[in-house]
């Protein structure tokens, strides 16, 4: 298992550079978070033993009860699943970066509560690029017509970029379309509001190597670090 893990990890990250080096980018610009959510803390202690610097989880209640076990520095966590705003100020001194930031309602329970606690978390915009009705995650348009000055004016939050979940499907190629929708947008909002917006957290386990070669600045990979979870507990 732990040599399993060792070996998915270090397969992933050459992956990494190898999609990287076929666009002419640096490794360095793409972090990987390792998706670790589902899994006990055991086998998350075997990947950060492996190298893993970063841990994503989906649910607020999860990610608690992990951190209290293996601890607030042993890794960096990032929150990447739907946030309810009654579990924000729960989740907010236990994670380094929230990547579902999908309403301005969201936005300013989380201005509120990072005021009440004197923090300064760094957040992405989670994009519903299909319009999908069972995704959370803010229209194109919307941002583009007032929404993200509104976002901007919630000064606690560090915006880093945009986040997205396109729809599945198992050629990614056909999600290539997705990834490049998510950096235009983001070249277009950088320039309408004079802020860089640098990061684009897009790409997963079937898919994260056609997302760097689109600009991902940080892939959330779960399945293919660890295995597959059990498809009965994997709801977001
Ligand atoms: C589960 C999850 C991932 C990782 O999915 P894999 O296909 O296992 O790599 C990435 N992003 C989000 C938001 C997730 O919920």
């Amino acid at each position: 298992m732990q040599s399993d893990l060792a070996d998915n990890l270090k397969n992933i990250r050459r992956r990494i550079r190898e999609a990287a080096l076929r666009v002419g980018r640096n490794e360095n610009e793409i972090k990987l978070v390792a998706v670790s959510k589902t899994h006990p803390p055991t086998v998350l202690r075997q990947a950060i033993d492996a190298g893993a610097t970063v841990l994503g989880e989906n649910k607020v209640q999860e990610a608690e009860s992990k951190i209290a076990e293996l601890g607030r520095g042993a890794a960096e966590w990032h929150l990447i699943g739907h946030l309810q705003s009654n579990k924000v100020r729960k989740v907010l001194p236990l994670v380094e970066a929230i990547h579902s930031v999908a309403s301005l309602d969201l936005a300013r329970d989380i201005q509120r509560i990072s005021e009440d606690l004197d923090l300064f978390p760094k957040v992405y915009l989670e994009v519903n690029l299909a319009a999908e009705s069972t995704k959370h995650g803010f229209m194109p348009a919307a941002l583009r017509e007032g929404g993200l000055e509104a976002l901007l004016a919630c000064d606690r939050l560090k915006i880093q970029g945009l986040m997205c979940i396109p729809p599945f499907d198992p050629d990614p190629e056909q999600t290539r379309p997705y990834f490049v929708e998510l950096r235009q947008l983001r070249n277009a909002l950088a320039k309408l509001v004079s802020a860089p917006l640098p990061c684009l957290s897009m790409g997963m386990s079937h898919d994260f190597e056609v997302a760097i070669e689109e600009g991902a600045t940080i892939v959330r990979v779960g399945s293919a670090i660890f295995g597959n979870r059990s498809p009965r507990i994997d709801s977001n």
